[in-house]
C-alpha cells in the first residue's frame, strides 16, 4: 500500500498529528496542555529498548513490546477513566491504534 520507506515516516507523522488534532477537537480551551500530555503517550515506546533489534521495520509492536500488550492496554483504558490522567490515557490509546494501523499496512 505504501512504499517500504515512506510507512515508518507516516508512522511518526502521525503519530503526532492525530494527538494534536485529537486535543485541537475535543479540549479546544487548552489544547496545547492536552496535547502535550497525549504526546507523552509516545513514551511507551521506551519497551522497544528491551527488544534486540530495537527498531524491525516489519515487526507488529502490538503484542510484541511489552507495554503494548492487552494488559497494558486495559491499563491505558482506566488511564482515561479519572480525570487527572484522561488526557494520558487517551493518548496513549492513540498510540495504540496508530501502532495497529502500522501493523496492518505491513
Ligand atoms: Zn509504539
Amino acid at each position: 500500500m505504501f512504499e517500504f520507506e515512506l510507512r515508518p515516516i507516516l508512522h511518526i507523522l502521525l503519530h503526532i498529528a492525530v494527538p494534536v488534532a485529537v486535543a485541537r477537537l475535543f479540549w479546544p480551551a487548552y489544547w496545547k496542555r492536552a496535547a502535550a500530555w497525549m504526546l507523552a503517550g509516545w513514551l511507551i515506546d521506551i519497551d522497544h529498548l528491551l527488544a534486540d533489534p530495537i527498531y524491525a521495520p516489519g515487526r507488529c509492536s502490538i503484542g510484541f513490546h511489552p507495554l503494548h500488550t492487552w494488559p497494558a492496554i486495559a491499563a491505558y483504558g482506566a488511564l482515561t477513566v479519572p480525570r487527572r490522567t484522561r488526557w494520558l490515557g487517551v493518548g496513549l490509546l492513540i498510540h495504540i491504534v496508530l501502532d495497529a494501523i502500522d501493523c496492518v499496512l505491513m
